[in-house]
């Protein structure tokens, strides 16, 4: 039986059950006269349940995970949620209004976590969002988009062997997912390591709007958030999910001009030319090959590239072999989640509640 809730105190005030606050979150990057706290939305339910949070722009230019966590955030009748959301479309922004990747000391605020209060600028900042907002929370979806004029796939980024993580990823609707360790110094491994499930979730290329995909990452997020149990009703059924448990750079034999044959969510065959690297001073061109069989999850644009620029990421389904000797966790995900095809399902585009 669902049982009543009281307020949601979060950043120093309090806010009602079956209402809406916009919060504002001031970092250490904030100083006295030039104050501008980070936009947080939060739409609080009426019964008890867990806090879900959807963060996004840490990197300053991925403007599609901003567009997500906000129409999240906004669509959502407080009334019904059970507990809380707590949204936050932009926490970098001294990037956000430069259209830039980083904060201002040109570092990467997205390798700073946990943190540190006495640390370096980024540390300073990682720490305080820490302690203010991460772990008042209980799951995490941590909004990232390909960098350097890449492109992802919608995709979830998470460690399935890891029981919780697998447990969270399973709500994530309609979209692939990608077996991967978070990396040192990531807001969704520092998570982890304190208790709060947390998985990547990544949605487009940098410094644009994709509509097609900012849909069906919030289609996906509020899968999520009614699969811990924060929307009520019945869970609708998940469409086929491929699964990509290993995958693997293809980067730039040279410098020049990258110019791609192939699209993201291509299938590519081993051998198979996948595009070229052309020389303009000496009209020569590298050919780039697929070194395996595998989906391209990952595609940069056509643009200048240096020797080992990273080009394709090609995402490969295990082999039963290499699942033999991976664990019992991996082989269940496997068996649960690995089909064919990589498109977002056409049913997909239709709200599991809404
Ligand atoms: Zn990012």
């Amino acid at each position: 039986m669902a049982v009543p809730k009281g307020d949601c105190d979060l950043l120093g005030q309090s806010v009602p059950p079956s209402s809406r606050a916009q919060l504002g979150w001031l970092s250490p990057q904030s100083f006295g006269g030039c104050q501008s706290a980070a936009p947080v939305g939060v739409p609080d339910g009426s019964t008890e349940g867990p806090v879900f949070c959807l963060r996004a722009a840490l990197h300053g230019g991925e403007l599609n995970g901003i567009e997500i966590a906000c129409r999240v955030a906004h669509r959502r009748d407080p009334e019904p949620l059970s507990r809380t959301l707590v949204s936050l479309p932009i926490v970098n922004l001294e990037g956000f209004v430069r259209h830039d990747r980083y904060i201002g000391d040109r570092r990467d605020l997205s390798r700073s976590f946990p943190g540190d209060p006495d640390g370096a600028y980024p540390a300073r900042i990682a720490d305080a969002l820490m302690r203010d907002i991460i772990r008042h929370c209980d799951a995490l979806a941590d909004l990232h988009i390909g960098s350097f004029y890449r492109e992802n796939l919608p995709q979830i980024c998470a460690d399935l062997t890891v029981p919780e993580l697998a447990a969270l990823d399973e709500g994530f609707y309609g979209l692939s997912v990608l077996q991967s360790v978070a990396p040192k110094g990531s807001l969704h491994g520092a998570a982890v390591a304190e208790g709060v499930p947390a998985v990547m979730f990544e949605a487009g290329a940098a410094l644009t709007v994709d509509m097609a995909q900012v849909e069906a990452a919030v289609i996906s997020n509020i899968g999520a958030m009614q699969h811990v149990g924060m929307i009520p009703g019945v869970i609708k059924a998940q469409p086929a999910r491929p699964a990509f448990f290993k995958s693997r750079w293809v980067r730039a034999p040279a410098s020049g001009i990258f110019i791609s044959d192939v699209a993201r969510s291509a299938w590519v065959e081993i051998d198979q030319r996948n595009g070229a690297v052309l020389d303009p001073i000496t009209s020569s061109q590298a050919e780039i090959c697929a070194p395996l069989s595998g989906t391209v999850s990952e595609l940069a644009q056509n643009q200048f590239v240096s020797p080992g620029f990273a080009l394709y990421r090609l995402g490969q389904r295990a082999t039963q072999d290499e699942l033999d000797s991976d664990g019992e966790a991996l082989k269940q995900q496997i068996r649960d989640k690995a089909r064919d095809g990589l498109t977002v399902p056409a049913d997909s585009q239709v709200l599991p509640e809404d």
